[in-house]
């Protein structure tokens, strides 16, 4: 047999005519435990404020009917928040869900370029925005066209006069409603859009990867399943989240890992989370002792954190029940050393993409510790195929890149039709991902084929960096490549063909060089967000080596990179 199943077989219904907020707050489903009385869904971390069903429901459609009233949102309208976590950011989503709009999340460290890129390509209608970006979205906004004054405010700062989500909740519960809840047909759940993530797929510049309802509400059930959430499926204590447990949500809800895996499977698993607006480690460990945290999701650098920093000594860390890294590998020895931290926790990896609107394999409940080197388990649903160089298909244990079909696959890419022709074809999603998969369904990622890179969980796209850096007047031709770091995974390194004009000038001063090095890093450093800036240096080089047909041989340069690295 050469395709692979989940062992654990087909998965229950999934709904196809309800939308993710629908899914989320007004449906019942077989693998949906009941949540405990007075638990509340989430907590603020900073200020302790705890929000309950019934004021969520009740903020969905004050905002909803705001935004409605007030700057006419409805169908396939794309509303673009870029904001760190806030306890409104669910709600804002779940608002856009209940008047038919679509949901883009942007990283709020990005420049005004890169959130330009984002709501020029996606055509967005409105942003909400957290205060300490506005200035970077006003910039942003100018440049792609939209009005200042479609831009929203999560919290009020200083501009006063501007709309917030607070202010438009208030109006819209005075009101009475003023629009129709967007129902779907049966069906329609696999072709309405919900969310345009961004991903760079393969290759080139970041897409926005075209996310229907039923995607992320498949994963969530698929997930449920693989960790017997619900008691049809195995009894309270063998279950992983158990109703009126706590998790952290530390991870960004931009990212596609945050947004499925840690906001929606926990609120369907009656998990309560407590949301942690921005990453700083000593806090993260006393939110967790605080608040009796059982669950944590986090990417590689906060495991390295949790088990290099001193600081994590002085916390009791013994009620953690689980722990899952992804988004990037971590190590064998890495797993080990954060079992030994988390003495009581479940420890194993999860793996996944935006393009499957998440999780294609996780470590399962059965097992109290992940395979070690895996990135885990196929889970239910999934069906996964390992094609070889010849385009054979691999048997198990033998390498290639992992092609998977799953009821979460997204649609393609957005407005795209070249780069969907790429990566999804007849169904499956090619993932760029060099792997080899067991007689037991676990996944071993070993390489990437994809020119992406994965700094910190993030992807930094070479394409993007060498259409920037071949804007320097110095840089004649370039490559960019990623690097191996202990806490960031990888960090992206730039050889460049220096211009003739500029050798010449290291040819009269030889001190130019390191000069023209700095000046080429600075180019990225003031345009793109610190995870895609060339952390790991400027390297010149005489040509870019390339095939007859003119194509990067990017892995040329990768493996120059690494040995570089080395004699280091
Ligand atoms: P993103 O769409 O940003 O989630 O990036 C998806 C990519 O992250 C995958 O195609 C992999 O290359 C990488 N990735 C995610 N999880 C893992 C993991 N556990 N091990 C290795 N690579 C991973």
């Amino acid at each position: 047999m050469t395709e692979r199943y989940a062992p654990a077989g087909p998965v229950p219904h999934i709904p196809d005519d309800l939308t993710v907020v629908q899914f989320t707050l007004d449906s019942q489903h077989p693998t949906r435990p009941l949540r405990p009385d007075g638990v509340p869904w989430l907590i603020e971390d900073t200020t302790g404020r705890r929000v309950g069903s019934e004021e969520i429901r009740a903020r969905v459609f004050g905002l909803a009917n705001g935004l409605h009233t007030e700057f006419n949102i409805g169908e396939d309208d794309v509303v673009c928040l870029y904001s760190p976590n806030h306890i409104d950011y669910p709600v804002a989503i779940w608002a856009a869900h209940r008047l038919g709009a679509i949901i883009s999340p942007a990283n709020p460290s990005y420049t005004a370029d890169e959130l330009e890129h984002q709501i020029s390509l996606i055509k967005a209608k409105l942003l909400i925005v957290h205060p300490d970006s506005l200035q970077t979205a006003i910039t942003a906004a100018s440049s792609a066209g939209i009005p200042s004054d479609r831009i929203v405010l999560f919290d009020d700062g200083s501009e006063t006069h501007r709309r917030t989500i607070q202010r438009l909740i208030d109006d819209g519960l005075a009101k009475p409603p003023r629009f129709v809840e967007r129902r779907l047909k049966p069906g329609e759940a696999k072709t309405k859009l919900a969310f345009l993530s961004f991903s760079s797929g393969t290759t080139g510049r970041p897409k926005a990867v075209a996310i229907p309802h039923y995607a992320p509400i498949a994963n969530v059930i698929q997930m449920a399943m693989h960790h017997k959430v619900n008691v049809d499926y195995a009894p309270y204590e063998k279950r992983r989240f158990r109703p009126g447990d706590t998790a952290i949500l530390v991870l960004p809800m931009y990212h596609i890992y945050g947004l499925v895996v840690n906001l929606h499977l926990m609120l369907f698993s009656a998990v309560t989370l407590v949301v942690v607006s921005r990453f700083n480690f000593e806090n993260m460990l006393k939110s967790i002792v605080k608040y009796r945290i059982a669950h944590l999701f986090l990417v590689p650098p906060q495991v390295v954190l949790l088990c290099k920093h001193p600081v994590t000594k002085k916390y009791d860390l013994s009620h953690v029940r689980f722990c899952m890294a992804g988004a990037a590998p971590i190590t064998k020895e890495l797993t080990e050393e954060l079992i030994k931290v988390l003495p009581n926790a479940d420890v194993g990896q999860g793996y996944g993409m935006t393009e499957t609107s998440t999780v294609v394999a996780m470590f399962p409940a059965e097992q109290r510790i992940g395979v070690l080197g895996s990135a885990g388990q196929l889970i239910p649903g999934v069906v996964a195929r390992v094609v070889k160089e010849d385009g054979s298909l691999a048997k198990p244990g033998e390498l290639g890149e992992l092609v998977v079909k799953s009821p979460s696959n997204a649609l393609g890419y957005f407005n795209n039709v070249e780069a969907t022709k790429e990566s999804f074809i007849d169904g499956w999603v090619r993932t760029g991902d060099e792997v080899t998969i067991d007689e037991n369904a676990e996944l071993f990622v070993l390489d990437r084929l994809k020119e992406i890179m994965k700094v910190r969980g993030f992807q930094v796209a070479p394409a993007e960096l060498e259409g920037l850096l071949l804007a320097h007047p110095d840089v004649a031709d370039v490559c960019v490549v990623g690097i191996p770091d202990d806490y960031s995974g990888e960090v992206p390194l730039a050889f460049v063909v220096p211009h003739v004009r500029a050798m010449e000038r290291v040819k009269d001063d030889p001190s130019e060089a390191e000069r023209i090095k700095a000046s080429i890093a600075k180019h990225v450093a003031d345009r793109k967000v610190n995870y895609k800036h060339l952390s790991g240096g400027v390297e010149f080089i005489d040509s870019i080596p390339k095939n007859p047909s003119g194509k990067l041989l990017r892995r040329v340069l990768r493996d120059k990179a690494r040995a570089l690295k080395q004699s280091t």
